[in-house]
């Protein structure tokens, strides 16, 4: 589970996030659409501390945390429970697929290699890429890549994924399959928070859905209640602009 109260953000003084609040139940999938600068990104890199919010408690897993004071220490626990997706992948371009996987389960969770290895190449077979295991990330493409990606964040069975625009750098013909595949991993043990523009897919994979303004949470409901039924002019307008 995941549950965010009066998260912030800001940088300078640009307040990005303001008092957000979230309650994602374990294994549901929560989707955050708006436009571009509207905070999308800054909600994903402050759950997993990429950037340190400001204030806010976070509930992750077992963990009860007030972040404003948060000691170095805290914070790597936080970011054991994470994992993140990335729209550019992110891979390291050194290892081959099956060591970007193990990577993570190596250093930091110290398992032994030959037991790392086995668990990636669980995950790359669940990805349909146990052929590719040996390529490296240049030797693959796109698709392939973010196969990869999804399965090293699996592997690591964080209590949340965090997916930022897992499609958007894709080739139209390699979006359906790497969307197919996330709906196939999703409602599982593990909470997912999807940033995505794909408002198809996100009708159809999502539990909850929150329409992110300037910053605030505008809306939230069903995917049924954002999409087919919204009640603010500012969400009825971003959603009739995918129609
Ligand atoms: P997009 O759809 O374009 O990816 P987003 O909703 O993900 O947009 P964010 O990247 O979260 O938006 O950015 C939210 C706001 O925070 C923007 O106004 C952006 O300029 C600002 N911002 C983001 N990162 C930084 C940073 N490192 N320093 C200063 N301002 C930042
Ligand atoms: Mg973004």
């Amino acid at each position: 589970m995941l549950k965010l109260e009066n998260w912030s953000k800001s940088y300078g003084n640009h307040l990005v996030l303001d008092n957000i609040n979230i309650d994602v139940p374990t294994g549901n999938v929560l989707t955050i659409i708006g436009s571009s600068g509207s905070g999308k990104s800054t909600l994903l890199r402050t759950v997993n501390f990429l950037e340190k919010p400001n204030k806010g408690t976070i509930h992750i897993g077992d963990i009860v945390q007030e972040v404003s004071h948060i000691p170095e220490k805290e914070i790597f626990k936080i970011r054991r429970q994470t994992a993140m997706v990335f729209q550019n992948y992110a891979l390291f371009s050194k290892k081959t697929a099956l060591e970007n996987v193990m990577e993570q389960l190596i250093m930091v969770q110290k398992k032994p290699k030959h037991e790392a290895k086995e668990i990636a190449e669980k995950y790359l077979e669940q990805v349909g890429m146990s052929d590719r295991a040996n390529y490296y990330p240049n030797r693959l493409s796109g698709g392939q890549q973010q196969r990869v990606g999804i399965a090293r964040a699996l592997a690591i069975q964080p209590e949340v994924i965090l997916f930022d625009e897992p499609t958007s750098a894709l080739d139209p013909e390699m979006v359906s399959g790497i969307l197919d595949l996330i709906q196939q991993v999703a409602h599982q043990d593990t909470t997912m928070i999807l940033v995505t523009h794909e408002m198809n897919f996100a009708k159809h994979v999502s539990d909850q859905v929150i329409f992110l303004d300037k910053g605030v949470i505008l809306e939230e409901g069903t995917p049924s209640q954002i999409f087919d039924n919204p009640q603010m002019e500012r969400t009825q307008q971003f959603i009739r602009g995918f129609s």
